[in-house]
């Protein structure tokens, strides 16, 4: 009975561990390393396992870094149940064609380049085939992912349809009991519920990515955003907001609709510009049931979401390229969050010369993007072989994470009442260091930072006390 820490241990993307019990093996999280070229080019490493001798995958979200690495899984030959939350579901669907058609014209590209053939990592065709192995699972209900292994789904409060896993792992009548926090969210996000509590647990796998530092407070951000909004500028240029599809883009559309009348945004055409966002965002909103109270009412006293009657979604190309001839008066959101490609390049390249337009920066910047060039105050930029030059006005609102703090995590783990010793994976060494220090001083844990490779043997956790507990209705079997 052991647990293998493998991707996401000392860094941030490939989360995936690997669960051993009783001869069988599951997988927590199977997902893609982002990054360099250098680093994404490990995706296509051997696994430490067999790919057909995994029985199943427990997945506790669906952003790529979690579950990107899924189709490579079944091309090597998986062909056991994956377990998800069903909005978790319905959102890996979107992700992983994505990648997949990514994989696919890069592979393209590059064969082109090298004058070689380049095979993509994985096709469209093997990213739609993880979705027939997917198993839609609703919160805080009990199932068997394997003999020996049953689990539960909690609320994580990251992206809709994230995840805390609690796992009950059996062998030779011995039970532990392993929590595997996935990403947490912040407390008081919009639209999504807080992290639930977890109130026992024999060792925490945690995440641990801003675990080094304090956010800025949302409520300011989102001040801000209204002085923005309702700015002289705001009356004379367009408003571009890069995003990313899942998450930001629905964050932003929610805090619009929310204050429609105070910032007076009637006066705007709001454009929804990416394909993407648009199937995302229905996901959003027909998972209403998982809206936490404010959300819930918003959306009863206006009769279902979106809550903006001047949103347009804008599918096709044609749309896209439509807005291009609007001078002001425009509010556009699209992709990528890091204007590394897609549409929003395109409002870019016709807004940023010209002195009214707002660029409105709500996400993270890694170096080398075009977002982090105008962030870094670039008189001009290139795009499409042209050179730009940078008029407009560029603002970083930095309170919209959907990652908790220090603060939020330390919280978290402060829910389980016994104390477990914890295990940080996802996150760099910096904030790892940092969080340790921070866990152990605030909350006195025993606080491990696991290399890759390295295994826990769970029989030699002491097992906790546990706590009277009525019992739980929401149990199922099966
Ligand atoms: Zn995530
Ligand atoms: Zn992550």
């Amino acid at each position: 009975m052991e647990l293998q820490f493998f991707g996401a241990a000392g860094e941030v993307t490939g989360s995936c561990h690997i669960l051993r019990f009783g001869g069988k093996t599951v997988l927590l999280d199977c997902g893609l390393i982002q990054g360099s070229h250098r680093d994404e080019a490990r995706n296509a490493d051997p696994f430490p396992f067999d790919a057909v001798r995994v029985d199943a995958v427990v997945l506790s979200h669906a952003h790529l870094d979690h579950c990107g690495r899924l189709p490579l899984l079944v091309k090597r030959g998986f062909r056991g149940p994956i377990f998800a939350q069903e909005a978790s579901c319905e959102l890996a669907a979107i992700l992983l064609a994505d990648a997949a058609h990514l994989q696919e014209r890069d592979a393209v590209y590059q064969s082109r380049k090298l004058g070689r053939q380049v095979k993509p990592l994985y096709t469209v065709a093997e990213g739609e085939r993880v979705m027939r192995q997917m198993r839609g699972v609703r919160y805080r209900q009990t199932f068997d992912v394997v003999d020996g292994l049953r689990a539960r789904f909690v609320d994580a409060g990251h992206i809709l349809g994230s995840c805390a896993v609690e796992l009950w792992v059996q062998e030779e009548g011995i039970e532990r009991k392993l929590v595997f926090s996935g990403d947490l969210g912040q407390y008081d996000t919009p639209i999504l519920r807080d992290p639930d509590p977890i109130d026992r647990a024999d060792a925490v796998l945690m995440e641990s990515t801003y675990g080094g530092r304090r956010h800025r407070d949302r409520a300011a951000t989102v001040t801000e955003l209204g002085e923005l909004l309702t700015s002289p500028r705001s009356r004379e240029g367009n408003i571009l907001v890069p995003a990313f599809s899942i998450g930001r883009s629905q964050e932003i559309l929610y805090q619009l609709g929310r204050h429609y009348e105070q910032w007076e945004l009637g006066r705007f055409r709001i454009f929804l510009d990416s394909p993407m966002a648009i199937e995302a965002s229905k996901v959003y909103w027909e998972y209403h049931h998982l809206y936490d109270e404010e959300a819930t009412r918003l959306r009863l006293e206006n009769g279902g979401m979106p809550l903006l009657p001047n949103l347009k979604l804008s599918r096709s190309v044609e749309d896209s390229m439509a807005i291009n001839s609007i001078r002001s008066g425009a509010i556009v959101i699209a992709g990528s969050g890091m204007c590394n490609g897609g549409r929003i390049v395109h409002h870019l390249k016709h807004n940023l010369g010209r002195d009214e337009t707002q660029v409105l920066i709500t996400g993270y910047q890694a170096r080398g993007s075009l977002g982090r060039r105008l962030v870094d105050g670039e008189e001009s930029v290139r795009i499409h072989g042209q050179d730009v030059p940078v008029r407009a006005a560029i603002h970083t609102l930095g309170g919209f994470s959907a990652h908790g703090d220090q603060d939020d995590l330390a919280r978290w783990y402060e829910c389980v009442q016994n104390r477990p010793p914890v295990y940080l994976v996802h996150g760099e060494r910096e904030s790892q260091e940092a969080f340790a220090e921070y866990l152990g001083r605030r909350a006195g844990a025993e606080v491990h930072r696991p290399r890759p490779g390295e295994t826990l043997d769970l029989r030699g956790l002491a097992p906790a006390p546990i706590p009277a507990r009525k019992p739980d209705p929401d149990r199922v079997t099966g």
